[in-house]
């Protein structure tokens, strides 16, 4: 199983992080390794002093694919969850200006949070889907997938030009504003529509 992720996916995002809007999707990959298993609380690595939080809708995959038609790109997955990915900021700073791989600092143990995941049928639209991620019960981000600069079914397409799909992959498709870091003893909720489907302590 791979997971695949989109960064820059949402303006207001792109705003807060003083990037530009790409032209294409800009795609990165994170080990299955990365996977913190379920229950799990995600401990700040010794490496980092920044670590920020970024909630994403997820899609899983649902059967090989490649140079897949962007009409045909929902038969694809059925199934969408909810996600963090977990972010070292201050490396990853450090590793663009050096111009260098973003990995270290985005595929790292425990740096992505999978709920589970729920038919694409008990959604109206996969294209209108509210999300949202509180820190300490309070709301921090949030976020509809309408919002999204290239949607998911242009981002299957996109991928699968360069990665064969395969069933169980996962693609994280962005996140909103409203990053920011995490402290240890922080409780990250994140709801998609009004569930609560991650529950996460940091230690
Ligand atoms: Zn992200």
């Amino acid at each position: 199983m791979k997971i695949i992720c989109i960064g820059q996916n949402y303006e207001d995002h792109i705003k807060e992080l003083n990037s530009n809007r790409p032209e294409e999707p800009l795609i990165f990959l994170k080990p299955d390794s990365s996977v913190l298993p379920k229950k799990n609380p995600f401990i700040i690595p010794p490496f980092t002093n920044d670590v920020h939080y970024e909630i994403e809708v997820l899609i899983k995959i649902n059967k090989v694919g490649k140079f897949i038609g962007q009409k045909f790109a929902h038969k694809y997955y059925d199934d969408i969850g909810l996600g963090i990915d977990f972010t070292a900021r201050d490396l990853q700073t450090k590793l663009k200006k050096a111009g260098h791989p973003w990995e270290k600092a985005k595929g790292f143990d425990g740096s992505a949070i999978i709920s589970p995941f729920f038919s694409k049928k008990t959604f109206t639209d996969v294209n209108e889907i509210n999300f949202s991620l509180a820190k300490n019960g309070k709301l921090v981000q949030v976020g509809s997938t309408k919002d999204m600069i290239f949607k998911i079914d242009e981002l299957v397409a996109y991928v699968s030009q360069f990665f064969t799909l395969k069933k169980g992959d996962i693609i994280f498709t962005g996140t909103p504003a409203g990053v920011g870091s995490v402290d240890k003893n922080d409780v990250l909720t994140g709801f998609l529509e009004d569930k609560k489907v991650i529950d996460i302590k940091i230690k």
